[in-house]
């Protein structure tokens, strides 16, 4: 007999609320079926995590079974997502579920019969007749006519609501034959073992994306689907072209700014195996893909991978997860790989450019003496460049005013933040919160017209190098069309592509020959263990934009640390020397990959409230912990910080979890909001 209870969990953010509670099985529900099922008073979305013979309660019956299901190992991962990242199920099952209002688009579909010869019709009728079955429904009474006289017949077809990412047409340009380095990357990634992390350190330019398409290839000729993860799909536009020139239909593109409808068509076309590869940034990790052979991880240092909502999960540790679930190859790619990511997975290396390029040459210009944000070195090669990236990490005209009588500084209402100056929109704005407000005339405390303005941001960069006669693109935030810049720069003669770090990613401009680096130190001189791996990136990443074309390239570095490590590793393109220093010194510091980092931030509008409910989770914790430590009061509300660096994962993770549970439920808290980072960036 086959079980008559199924284990629902509704897809509820109530934490308090955990299931899974028993309901009747329906005949052909099973483990990820999705079910509307009666809960209190309410109906509710929820998903069967399992089944069972019997219950001791009183059964309901669901209200509605849904046309679509979850692959059961998808089931499997949120629940192991829930767990890991101290969430509760249902908000894990939510991620990976398809949204729920969303339904198959169908229009009417009409094919014309035999007419004989006689049959008597209007002009009109007869325009109807010839123009089928390109019919698309505008006159459907018109038609129902013509099939009520049994001239036509009319049924409705699914119509496919395609995201243009996929619309290239039928161009599929022949691949290049593989180097002797993609070729024995390709080998071993073909002979890996199920459920097998590999990493592809190859330097940028060496063509990692033609060693991730063959491997896609050869899953689909073995019957296998295969998940391609990608940064921001808003800035690698071209990664997601060339997927969907190489396989066509078969490819599918998830991500959070598709319309409810295309997300709803690709996602159904993964589940019904009609779509066979899935694109997408972080969230695509949750593709429904059946008899996964490969997973990529594209750029597997971008921040952009971990997510900031609850559950705040790593995509890179859901996709080794789902990897090993499923018996698939993880191939993790980058020039800049993480430590932990070096230190843990088979390295497959790759040190040469595809034409034999050398890498630009990286020099530092020390800003010790300088007076202005650009060196007059900086200046003359740009002027000297055709085509230059600048990066600058700090968007606006000034980081911050200050009054110059009284030494007021204007702040975020909300925040502990100075606001920033946009002279465009004309406003201050809250790079924290979103708050803005005008650009002031006077000071408030003392009623000074004198006002200064220190720092420069993207805005004041872009402003500068236009009056020196520069043509300039600007990306970053602020930018509304990102990929219409990139175009835009791509196809410009000549010019200057200003941004933030958004500047650095996967771009392949074959033209660009000087790539300049503006203030290295303000990521140097962030308070975090990551500083010196992100200062490291992001210098390394650039020069991969530059000089990717005959004339070669260079890179300046402007910093006040000229012999910090992690530049001097960058300008000798040493990332195994790089990554070797830093997991030496981690290990020394008992840093991830070595130990487990849990964040837990509490947080009220209630004055002192956010550090006593710290405090209280400190004294319940029965693990060794860092804090309670304040951070910066962010949207009104107070934050106070606790940090466990613990050897042992699965105990710290089980530990933190019910000792925030229990504050939480505790009375005497009430309000205060926990928030648990497990792997914080
Ligand atoms: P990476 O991602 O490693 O930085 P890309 O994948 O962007 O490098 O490749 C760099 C350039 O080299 C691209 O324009 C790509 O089309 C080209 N390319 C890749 N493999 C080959 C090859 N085997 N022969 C010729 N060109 C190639
Ligand atoms: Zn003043
Ligand atoms: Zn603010």
């Amino acid at each position: 007999m086959s079980p008559a209870v199924a284990k629902v969990e509704p897809l509820t953010t109530a934490r308090v609320l955990r299931g899974p509670f028993d309901y009747q099985r329906p005949e052909g529900v099973g483990v990820g079926s999705l079910l509307e099922v009666p809960f209190g008073r309410q109906t509710l979305l929820g998903v069967v995590t399992g089944l069972a013979e019997e219950s001791e309660h009183e059964l309901a019956a669901p209200r509605r079974v849904l046309d679509h299901s979850l692959p059961p190992d998808l089931v499997e991962l949120a629940l192991w997502m829930a767990a890991e990242y101290c969430s509760t199920p249902a908000r894990a099952l939510t991620l990976v579920s398809p949204a729920p209002g969303a339904r198959a688009k169908t229009a009417l579909w009409a094919q014309a019969l035999d007419v004989a010869g006689d049959v008597r019709l209007t002009d009109r009728q007869r325009a109807l007749l010839a123009s089928l079955p390109r019919f698309t429904g505008a006159d459907t009474a018109a038609l129902r006519r013509l099939e009520a006289r049994g001239l036509v017949r009319i049924a409705p077809r699914t119509v496919r609501r395609a995201p243009v990412h996929t619309a290239v047409g039928a161009r599929r340009p022949v691949p290049p034959p593989l180097t002797g380095e993609q070729d024995a990357a390709l080998q071993a990634v073909l002979a890996a073992a199920p459920g097998e992390e590999l990493l592809l350190h190859g330097v940028t330019g060496s063509g990692k994306t033609e060693v991730y398409l063959r491997a896609v290839a050869r899953a689909l000729e073995r019957g296998e689907s295969a998940n391609v993860l990608v940064p921001e799909i808003g800035l690698t536009p071209q990664i997601v072209s060339r997927f969907a020139e190489r396989f066509g239909d078969t490819v599918a593109v998830l991500h959070s700014r598709l319309g409810a409808g295309e997300r709803h068509d690709e996602w159904a076309r993964l589940r019904a195996g009609e779509a066979r590869v899935c694109v997408g940034p972080r969230s695509a990790v949750f593709a429904p893909l059946e008899r996964l052979g490969l997973i990529i991880v594209d750029e597997e240092h971008d921040a952009s991978y971990k997510h900031e909502g609850d559950p705040r999960y790593d995509a890179r540790a859901v996709a080794a997860r789902r990897a090993r679930l499923t018996g698939a190859v993880l191939v993790a790619g980058s020039a800049t790989p993480r430590p932990e990511s070096f230190h843990a997975m088979r390295r497959l290396r790759m040190g040469s450019r595809v034409d034999g390029a050398r890498l630009p040459a990286v020099e530092m210009v020390d800003m010790r003496e300088a007076r202005r944000a650009m060196h007059p070195q900086t200046v003359h090669a740009l002027h000297d460049s055709p085509k230059s990236i600048v990066l600058l990490n700090r968007r606006g005209w000034s980081n911050f005013l200050t009054c110059r009588t009284c030494g007021e500084v204007w702040m975020c209402p909300d925040c502990d933040v100075s606001l920033v100056l946009h002279r465009a929109e004309d406003l201050m704005a809250c790079h924290h919160c979103g708050h803005r407000e005008p650009v002031p005339a006077r000071c408030d405390a003392c009623g000074s017209v004198s006002i200064g303005r220190h720092g420069t941001g993207t805005e004041r960069l872009e402003h500068e190098l236009a009056a020196a006669g520069h043509p300039v693109f600007r990306l970053d935030a602020d930018t509304r069309r990102a990929a219409t810049v990139l175009a835009a720069f791509e196809q410009a003669p000549a010019g200057i592509l200003v941004g933030t770090q958004m500047v650095a990613k996967g771009h392949d401009f074959p033209d660009v020959t000087l790539g300049v680096v503006l203030d290295a130190d303000a990521t140097l001189r962030f308070p975090d263990f990551r500083a010196e791996e992100r200062t490291f990136a992001l210098v390394a990443q650039l020069a991969g934009r530059a000089g990717r074309g005959r004339a070669g390239g260079r890179v300046l570095v402007q910093t006040i640390a000229p012999d910090a490590p992690s530049l001097a590793f960058a300008a000798r393109h040493d990332s195994e020397g790089f990554l070797a220093g830093e997991l030496a010194r981690r290990a020394a510091l008992r840093y991830p990959p070595f130990s487990t980092l849990i964040r837990i931030v509490c947080s009220s509008p209630a004055p002192g409230a956010a550090a006593a409910a710290a405090q209280a989770v400190r004294d319940v914790l029965p693990i060794p912990v860092l804090g309670p430590a304040p951070l910066f009061r962010l949207r009104g509300r107070e934050r106070s910080q606790l940090v466990v660096k613990a050897s042992d994962r699965q105990v710290a993770i089980g530990a933190v979890d019910a000792a925030v549970r229990g504050i939480a439920a505790d009375r005497a808290h009430a309000a205060a909001a926990f928030s648990v980072d497990v792997d914080p960036q």
